[in-house]
């Protein structure tokens, strides 16, 4: 047993060791066609490949080169044209000159009288950010100059860049997919073999290294898990999570450097949706085999409980099925890429003016993906949490969730299960519910209105801080880079706008509660110390109260460690549900003197 677990542990460390050194296996050359087929704009592909002459000529150079090299051709390029199409300061001066102080567009029109393009790009400009100006008084001429001056560094901010030049959405994109068609290394040359030497040996070797445990007895074995440096913090612990962070924030944030490892399920990706691999394919792909493998593991280490097992099989279904391959299959069947459990305000793009267009344009399958997630918001989560509490979602189908219940699960000790953690928990998760909530409004406002303005802020803007700092940050960077430094669940208990919606309907209005038969709880404290929420499940136990949180997700773990059976999850009719505390067989300690200071966070 101690054998196969080896063999395991070294396929596992092999396979991890050539996924990461595959990372700086290629070597980039730009080629013209290669421009040519992936920039469509005819004169944006001009101004770019005559910047690029250098680029052009130098071959099989690093990543870094060729990524630094891109973006000097975008710079130089966007720079030109701003030097080319610019408002100067003497057209401001001219624009300013005016009897009155007055601006209006007719002289704009009449300073600007030829027809080539960048006197048309100039009329147009000043028409769009400037006609609320027309016909306005300014005190001096001064005050009118600033004015337009102010105006003028907009446009050459922005209309510029964003019209004749490359915005940063199309740097940014085409930086990613110009390195990705620029590579050549061993991966391009043998995409399967890479596949099998990297992903696939860390797939083996995990399951050779969790397959053993079925000779131990079924029942709960965490034996020395503070002894452990993955599961306590210690010096592998940190090397995982560090990894884990360093990978989210390449993903996000500097895909171009990835190309190899999205390269290497290339195969994979068009086998099943018939397009190269992108980053959040490979992304997915690697997100479902965790959930996989670690299901399986915990399959051997909760066998003892049926819950546990049909739980951790949900799981396992839904991401692999709901969340990688119905979306993928919808792919190739040219409709929307749709995750049906994904529910807003998760999904905090669900109502983004681009998803709904896509929706609509795609006919009544996309009306009724429309309508589904619509319903599922306003009907199947409040019905499904007043029957089954909130762990029908985040511990049965959620993909965060799932991924919490089988990578994180090595390290649900680690939540924090203080009192001050518990405050910060609860305002940080409903300021993220209402900072989801305002950011909608002003996105569906849009959507219906056309104007981004709402209330007092940018729609775009609040809803790019919002995919930045919670969705890319919190979520994802955070959420999961996170589980071996402060616990599984830090994006679920934190963070997650649906927890909390679920949470608020579960508190008030549910017929989920664990009761507990104090009588027999020995405070061991197995239950409070593996709860990934953070609940101090045994202060209830030992008072034979009912345990009736927002935050809990009925996971069922605490259930699961008790060596005496204390601890119930149970639905039935509301009435008792918030009962009072119940001592068993503990007279010698009272009620009061069993209370924490702020007893009312309980009520
Ligand atoms: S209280 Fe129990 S069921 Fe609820 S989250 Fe904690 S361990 Fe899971
Ligand atoms: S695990 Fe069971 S016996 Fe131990 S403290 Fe919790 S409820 Fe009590």
């Amino acid at each position: 047993m101690k054998a196969i677990k080896t063999v395991g542990l070294i396929l596992f460390i092999q396979g991890f060791c050539f996924f990461n050194g595959i990372f700086f296996s290629a070597t980039y050359s730009l080629q013209q066609e290669t421009v040519t087929a992936r920039i469509a704009d005819e004169a944006k592909r001009k101004l770019f490949l005559q910047a690029a002459h250098s680029l052009l000529e130098e071959k099989d150079i690093s990543v870094f080169s060729f990524v630094t090299g891109l973006q000097k051709i975008f710079e130089e390029v966007n720079q030109s044209q701003v030097n080319e199409y610019g408002i100067t300061q003497e057209e401001i001066l001219e624009l300013s000159m005016r009897r009155g102080n007055q601006f209006s567009l007719a002289r704009v029109d009449s300073l600007y009288v030829g027809q080539d393009a960048i006197s048309n790009f100039k009329k147009k400009a000043w028409q769009d950010y400037a006609s609320w100006l027309e016909g306005r008084k300014f005190d001096s001429s001064d005050a009118l100059r600033n004015q337009l001056q102010e105006i003028a560094i907009k446009i050459n901010q922005y209309a510029i860049i964003n019209q004749v030049g490359f915005d940063r959405y199309q740097v940014k994109d085409l930086t990613y997919t110009l390195t990705k068609a620029s590579a050549a290394g061993p991966v391009q040359s043998n995409h399967i073999l890479f596949l099998v030497l990297t992903i696939g040996l860390c797939v083996a070797g995990a399951l050779l290294y969790i397959l053993p445990k079925l000779n131990l007895p079924p029942g709960i074995k965490n034996n020395g898990i503070y002894f452990n440096a993955m599961k306590n913090t210690g010096w592998l612990g940190m090397l995982t999570g560090t990894w884990l962070i360093l990978f989210y924030v390449v993903l996000y944030f500097y895909p171009e450097y990835m190309t190899q490892w999205i390269t290497l399920v290339d195969p994979v990706s068009k086998a099943l949706n018939g397009n190269e691999a992108g980053r959040f394919f490979l992304y997915g792909f690697i997100y479902t085999l965790c959930i996989l493998v670690m299901g399986v593991r915990m399959l051997i280490h909760y066998r003892h409980s049926k819950y546990q097992v049909l739980r951790t099989c949900s799981v396992m279904f839904f991401q692999t099925a709901f969340a990688f391959l119905i979306p993928e299959i919808l792919i190739r069947l040219n409709k929307p890429y749709f995750d049906f459990k994904n529910i807003w305000p998760l999904d905090y793009s669900f109502f983004f003016d681009s998803r709904i267009s896509e929706l609509i344009s795609a006919g009544t399958i996309g009306l009724f993906m429309l309508g589904w997630g619509i319903a599922l918001i306003i009907m199947g989560v409040p019905v499904l949490v007043y029957f089954f509490g909130k762990r029908w979602y985040c511990s049965w189908v959620c993909g965060c969730g799932g991924l919490a219940e089988t990578l994180g699960d090595p390290y649900r000790q680690l939540s924090n299960k203080t009192l001050k953690a518990w405050k910060i928990e609860r305002w940080m998760i409903h300021s993220v519910l209402v900072f989801a909530v305002v950011m909608t409004a002003g996105v569906i406002y849009t959507y219906w209105t056309g104007a981004s303005w709402f209330l007092f802020f940018d729609s775009y803007q609040l809803r790019e801080v919002y995919g930045v700092f919670i969705g890319v940050g919190f979520a994802g960077v955070v959420g999961t880079g996170f589980y071996p430094l402060m616990g599984n669940r830090v994006w679920c208990r934190f963070g997650c706008p649906l927890a909390a919606y679920l949470g608020i309907i579960q508190r008030f209005k549910s017929r989920f509660r664990i009761t507990t038969n104090g009588g027999q709880c020995i405070s061991c404290g197995n239950c409070s110390t593996y709860c990934e929420m953070g609940i101090d499940v045994r202060w209830y136990a030992q008072r034979g109260q009912n345990i009736v949180r927002s935050s809990c997700v009925g996971c069922g773990v605490c259930s699961s460690v008790c060596p005496r059976g204390v601890l119930n999850l149970e639905v039935k009719a509301e009435d008792g549900r918030f009962g009072k505390p119940i001592l068993v067989g503990n007279n010698n300690i009272g009620i009061a003197a069993a209370q924490p200071k702020k007893a009312s966070w309980t009520k």
